[in-house]
């Protein structure tokens, strides 16, 4: 696992992620259906990019790069740049600017030998076990045959509940995906500063951080462009994704050549934001940021410290009320005093749950007519979110 700088020549897999703003030529935009010479692409970066990532390839390290400049390039090729759109526009500029998009990363790749292929994915897809177990198996194959996946959202078919939201939560899920042990987020800016470096002179670069607390999500402030969705506070809540689960997270400047090499020499470059000691298995990951919940729990106190003090599993004794409709299985929020502090997989469905309220492990069978469990939500299937975490010992 990654901590210092030092660590980060030992990654064997990482995730590359790069945003619209490096990519899209906001410059050379056309008139509504006319094609931009330049496809809309700032090529010669995209060429650096590619060269940058063959030779780590060709070092041996195993590359996914998610690239964001669908909706960017679609916008170019339409000449609507800076204009709002609606949800189907961005969709449609999505499916105008994605071939343009693989298009330019194919020709680039291809110039350094190297095949590439285009994964798309929904934050849907991976809340289904099986799908999420497809898209694994595919990237590894992909890895086998020393192709470079190139990922982005299915921006045609996703509404608002089902997206990833922005490319840099897609990089840390996609870094869970392949197990990687380095997301690098390649932007606009070389790294984390402790002011706006746009703004004010006297902006710091901050190296290395060692945990995301509320005093450096501060630091992330709004800054935008003319593309993308990010800005560093999406950027911050990427890498708290990855950290947790283990795969330290960079955030350097694409704008600069050399920054990727710089950063996997271990030189003090960009922002490194390194992995603690509370690893989350990929279980526990994908039941605390992937799973989609159902429903609630309200537990009571004791409960609560059960939970977070001693490791233990839910039972329903310590169920005060039931939110929702969820199947047995099913993933829940679990909340004490108005705070979610767990999620987990239910073993008894809301109508049961309703039923078991308050109940007593050696109950469940009399209310319920039969008894699968004796715990609502086992250990092994619950994961203590927030300062609950914290109390956990
Ligand atoms: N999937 C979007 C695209 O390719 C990018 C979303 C983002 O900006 O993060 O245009």
């Amino acid at each position: 696992m990654i901590r210092t700088r030092q660590d980060i020549g030992r990654a064997q897999r990482i995730v590359v992620k790069i945003g619209s703003s490096l990519l899209a030529d906001a410059e050379h935009t056309t008139v509504a259906g006319a094609v931009a010479e330049n496809g809309g692409v700032q090529m010669q970066r995209v060429q650096r990019f590619a060269n940058e990532m063959a030779a780590l390839h060709a070092r041996g390290l195993q590359v996914v790069l998610v690239s964001s400049g669908a909706v960017a390039l679609g916008c170019v090729h339409l000449g609507w740049i800076g204009r709002d759109l609606s949800v189907h526009e961005k969709q449609a500029a999505a499916a105008i600017g994605q071939p343009a998009l693989m298009h330019a990363w194919k020709q680039a790749f291809a110039a350094q030998g190297i095949g590439v292929a285009q994964m798309l994915l929904t934050a849907d897809d991976l809340r289904h076990r099986r799908r999420y177990l497809n898209a694994s198996n595919t990237s590894e194959t992909l890895f086998a045959a020393g192709v470079i996946p190139i990922v982005n959202e299915n921006d045609t078919v996703v509404v608002q509940e089902i997206k990833f939201g922005d490319n840099d939560n897609l990089g840390a899920l996609v870094s869970l995906l392949v197990d990687a042990d380095l997301l690098i987020i390649m932007t606009d800016v070389d790294g984390l500063y402790d002011a706006n470096p746009f703004v004010s002179a006297d902006a710091r670069r901050i190296g290395t951080v060692a945990s995301i607390t509320p005093k450096i999500m501060a630091m992330a402030g709004d800054a935008g462009s003319t593309f993308g969705t990010g800005g560093m506070s999406s950027k911050l809540r990427a890498a708290q994704i990855a950290i947790r689960s283990g795969v330290a997270t960079a955030i350097i400047g694409g704008d600069s050549e050399g920054s990727l090499a710089a950063l996997l020499a271990g030189e003090d470059t960009g922002t490194l934001f390194a992995c603690g000691a509370d690893r989350q298995t990929r279980r526990q990951h994908w039941i605390a940021e992937v799973l989609h919940s159902a429903g609630q729990l309200v537990i009571d106190d004791g409960a609560a410290r059960a939970l977070c003090a001693k490791g233990a599993s839910l039972l329903p004794v310590g169920v005060c009320a039931v939110g929702g409709a969820f199947d047995k299985g099913e993933c829940v929020e679990i909340l004490c005093g108005g705070q979610v502090i767990a999620r987990g997989l239910c073993n008894y469905s809301a109508a049961e749950m309703r039923q078991l309220i308050g109940v007593s492990s050696d109950d469940i069978e009399k209310v319920l007519g039969y008894r699968d469990f004796s715990s609502i939500v086992h250990r092994d299937n619950l994961v203590l979110l927030g300062d609950a975490k914290e109390g956990e010992g």
